[in-house]
């Protein structure tokens, strides 16, 4: 019999039994993988740091959150400039002078400005309804067509059109030759590896691999006062309202005999034709000499129940389908939901790690 059972051993789940146990709950945490660390596992490949589940650079401007996670691993000083390819044709992302002087030839801001401006003024919507529009507002026609159009249809199956705006406003449109992919205060990877600082969370903690809790959920309930279950909000109900939609990501990793690839980290290729959204080349997150170096192709495909979930589609359906899940969540009274998939939630890394510590604090036996 233990407090606390924590049903996944993702970030939302470590620092959760991080907090629970140093407020001296007893915890024991269940992974239905064979490794801890949820999406941001990484595993060494040839001496480099491999992201498992896609990359992983870890940004925030919440300072109490990078204090938290700087006491289980150091940082580098990585900083996530991605490059778009267009039919061979390379540009700089995110948005900003290099992009605008690639597309336009235009040099300075006042320039690039007036641009965007022509671009964007024969389909210019006050209050923009989904991505094509949100898009066209902030950059224009051009870049819309060549980096936005093609990735974004291959990265989430569906059109722009129907697709919520605040998926592209996830990105930073700068008058500046400013290519730093984030606008947070604080970026970087952890050195040796994401593995390592979530095994250096769960220090002291137990942890039963390869045990699925929904297989044997009344024996486990019975194990412990309170369960946090951060899997997906509609398996634990056994879809019985329907199947949330999620995008999977499919990996096609490859070791190559060659010390630099692409040059960086992350390519997106941003033409509809191109099968994959990106190539990250890992060694590049942690400035690797290696004499290889490993990259992996992502291919984004509709997800499957049996298959693992990664992006929640926060759409208008899917979005009032959890909002049924959650009235039936928020009846049990033994479980807490918590995380990426037990919110349904678009969360990054340093979200996750606020939304744990602020449960800990929440949670009282
Ligand atoms: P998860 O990491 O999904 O952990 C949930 C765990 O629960 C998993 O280990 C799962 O196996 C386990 N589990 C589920 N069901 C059960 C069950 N029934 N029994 C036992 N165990 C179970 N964020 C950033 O900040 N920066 C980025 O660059 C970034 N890139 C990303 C790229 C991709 C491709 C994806 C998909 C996400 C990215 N994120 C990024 C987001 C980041 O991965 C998440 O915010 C974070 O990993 C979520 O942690 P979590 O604990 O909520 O979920
Ligand atoms: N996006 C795009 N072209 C790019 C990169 C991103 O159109 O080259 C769009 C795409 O719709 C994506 C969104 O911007 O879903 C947010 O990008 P981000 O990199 O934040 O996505 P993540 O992979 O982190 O979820």
């Amino acid at each position: 019999m233990v407090d606390l059972l924590i049903v996944g051993s993702g970030l939302f789940g470590a620092v959760f039994a991080r907090e629970m146990t140093d407020r001296g709950y007893s915890c024991l945490v269940l992974e239905k993988r064979d490794h801890i660390g949820g999406n941001v596992y990484t595993k060494e490949i040839e001496g480099i740091q491999v992201h498992r589940y896609g990359a992983h650079i870890f940004h925030t401007n919440d300072e109490k959150v990078w204090k938290y996670a700087g006491r289980f691993a150091r940082f580098n000083r990585y900083t996530n400039s991605p490059i778009a390819n267009y039919h061979g044709e390379i540009y700089s992302m995110p948005f900003n002078m290099h992009t605008f002087n690639k597309m336009w030839g235009v040099v300075t801001p006042e320039e690039a400005q007036a641009e965007i401006q022509r671009q964007r003024q024969s389909r210019f919507v006050e209050h923009p309804a989904n991505l094509e529009e949100q898009a066209i507002n902030l950059v224009g026609v051009d870049i819309y067509e060549k980096l936005i159009k093609g990735y974004t249809e291959k990265q989430w199956g569906r059109p722009c059109d129907q697709l919520p705006a605040f998926i592209i406003r996830r990105l930073p449109v700068r008058l500046t030759y400013d290519n730093n992919y984030f606008n947070a205060l604080y970026q970087g990877i952890p050195m040796g590896g994401y593995t390592k600082m979530v095994e250096r969370m769960l220090e002291g903690i137990p942890v039963q691999l390869n045990t699925d809790y929904l297989q044997q959920r009344d024996y486990w309930n019975n194990q412990a006062r309170k369960v946090i279950y951060t899997g997906p909000i509609d398996a634990y109900f056994g879809y019985s309202l329907g199947a949330l939609e999620y995008r999977e990501v499919r990996f096609e990793t490859q070791v190559l005999d060659m010390p630099n690839y692409q040059g960086n980290a992350v390519v997106n290729y941003t033409d509809r034709e191109t099968p994959y959204t990106r190539i990250i080349e890992h060694k590049h997150f942690e400035f690797g000499t290696q004499p290889k170096t490993v990259i992996s192709r992502e291919y984004s495909v509709e997800w499957k129940p049996g298959r693992e979930p990664y992006y929640p589609v926060n759409d208008e359906k899917n979005t009032a389908l959890y909002q049924k899940y959650r009235q039936l969540a928020d009846k049990e009274e033994q479980v807490l939901f918590g995380g990426r998939l037990g919110e349904y939630r678009y969360y990054d890394m340093d979200q996750v790690i606020a939304a744990a510590l602020e449960a800990a604090e929440k949670t009282q036996l």
